[in-house]
């Protein structure tokens, strides 16, 4: 099929690729003519494992091309993918539409010809149906084209895997027509056995938003448990495998540290629940704002701890930072956890040195202030404290008692819960994680217990609804 993908980010690069590499045509669209000429070359801009080689491959082959005309676009393709970035609002906790709006306004009216316009990026409740009217008011083919939705569920750093691959497929349509297209768009996939839930648009566009909001729950809610563990002194990895256990709940997303961020979760469940007030059931899902604001907690927690590691400020005192980016495999620090708490402590003072394995440009761009290093023992030397705060693979493999040597201090909070404490402290190292016991300084002690309160702000509210980026 002859297939566009308008909006060439995160999400549509890597649409447009696998959907060349299950055989479509694919023409790539975007605004962003450095994007469209490094993508034509077949050069990707962003981070993400297995994307380069089939951008390269299938850009070769022709079945991928990229242009930033719409017009062309309109004429080419069977189903237009609209990828756009849908961000939270600069003034609201809300969906921010504009980059859906101009797509749709832009493209309809060059459509001459039977089409489908099939909206991937996420939305609130009921853009469909809005854009679908839109579409019949602009586009001179009429009826012959109509609207769907088909929400996306990648997660960034498996991407590729999980286009190819999906655990399931949602479209929201109105007519048979469409759900007969969009089934024949993912025919590889429907044939080896991937779930394809075919519903009214409405339902798809609520399974996205209903989706993130659960696993920002199950996020925050094990956070939560990591603060009731410092007050009472108990472990809460521990305390997870038991949950974990229990089929029921599950172990995946039951990891506490330093909470969710990126182009998602956070903008996602704040549009999720500003559009259920706006339908007159905010009261439904009020809970969100306390998710929110736990995770927002991890980050100051965070910073707390950290202050208190250094003996109550940091002023004077150098920092390693390991990790910029919300999560590891992938160079998005939208609204990352790990640059808010960066940008935080750089402004209390601190001399920070921030690694990254794939980050730092992007990172530099949101703040500039920092010194960013490419060698984890250069970004630690000399370092009164290190903070681990996105869980590479890389950080893992660290030998603490090599890094010693630079860090003569061995202090690290590794707010991820990813390193081997014994290992570590066994090397030497004072090491403090969310939601662990800080084994006692004299053997025989009891362990400390109120790392909330040692920190000193506790269940303090601070600034809400803020990306990572405006409040760093
Ligand atoms: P992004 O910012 O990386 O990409 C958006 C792209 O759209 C940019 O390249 C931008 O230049 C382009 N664009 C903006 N306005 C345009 C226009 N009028 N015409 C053509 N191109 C335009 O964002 P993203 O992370 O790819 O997210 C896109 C959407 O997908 C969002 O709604 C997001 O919530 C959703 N989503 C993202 C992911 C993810 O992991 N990134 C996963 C699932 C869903």
């Amino acid at each position: 099929m002859r297939l566009t993908v308008i909006g060439t980010g995160y999400l549509g690069a890597v649409h447009a690729a696998c959907m060349a590499e299950i055989g479509h045509e694919v023409l790539g669209v975007d605004v962003d003519a450095e994007k469209i000429a490094a993508l034509g070359e077949g050069r990707v801009p962003i981070y993400e494992p297995g994307l380069q080689e089939i951008v390269g491959r299938t850009v070769t082959s022709g079945r991928l091309r990229f242009t930033t005309s719409l017009s062309e676009a309109a004429e080419f393709g069977d189903v237009h993918f609209v990828c756009v970035n849908t961000p939270q609002r600069p003034d609201a906790p809300a969906c921010d539409l504009r980059a859906v709006d101009a797509v749709v306004d832009g493209l309809a009216p060059r459509l001459r010809r039977r089409c489908l316009i099939v909206g991937k990026s996420t939305v609130p409740a009921g853009t469909t149906a809005r854009l679908a009217a839109r579409v019949q008011e602009l586009a001179p083919a009429g009826a012959d084209v109509e609207v769907a939705w088909n929400p996306e569920f990648l997660r960034e750093g498996y991407a590729v895997r999980d286009t190819l691959r999906p655990e399931r497929l949602v479209v929201g349509v109105m007519s048979q027509r469409a759900d007969q297209i969009l089934r024949e768009v993912y025919a590889p996939m429907l044939s080896d056995g991937v779930p394809y839930i075919s519903t009214d648009p409405a339902t798809a566009e609520l399974v996205k938003g209903a989706a993130n909001s659960f696993l920002a729950t199950k996020i925050s809610f094990i956070n939560a448990m990591a603060e009731v563990c410092d007050a009472a002194g108990a472990d809460v990895t521990t305390l997870a495998d038991a949950l974990g256990y229990d089929s029921r709940i599950g172990r995946r997303f039951l990891s506490a540290g330093l909470g969710f961020g990126g182009g998602c979760l956070p903008k996602d469940i704040r549009a999720f629940a500003a559009r259920a007030g706006e339908l007159g059931v905010g009261c439904a899902v009020s809970f969100l704002d306390e998710i929110d604001e736990i995770n927002s907690r991890q980050r100051r927690r965070t910073v707390d701890i950290a202050r208190d590691m250094l003996g109550g400020g940091f002023a004077g005192h150098r920092v390693a930072v390991l990790g910029a980016t919300f999560k590891p495999d992938s160079d998005d620090v939208r609204d990352s956890p790990a640059l808010a708490v960066a940008g935080a402590i750089h402004r209390e003072g601190a001399d920070v040195r921030l690694h990254d394995p794939e980050g730092i440009d992007n990172a530099r761009a949101v703040l500039p202030q920092l010194e960013y290093v490419h060698d984890v023992e250069k970004a630690c030397a000399g370092a009164g404290l290190v903070l681990h705060l996105t869980d590479w693979a890389e950080y893992r493999r660290i030998d603490p008692a090599a890094l010693a040597v630079v860090t003569p201090a061995r202090k690290i909070l590794d707010a991820r819960n990813a390193l081997d404490a014994s290992l570590w402290r066994s090397a030497g190292w004072t090491l403090r994680a969310l939601g662990r016991p800080t084994p006692p300084a004299v053997p025989g002690q009891q362990a400390t217990v109120g790392q909330r309160a040692s920190a000193g702000r506790g269940c303090a509210p601070g600034q809400r609804h803020l990306p990572a980026d405006r409040t760093a």
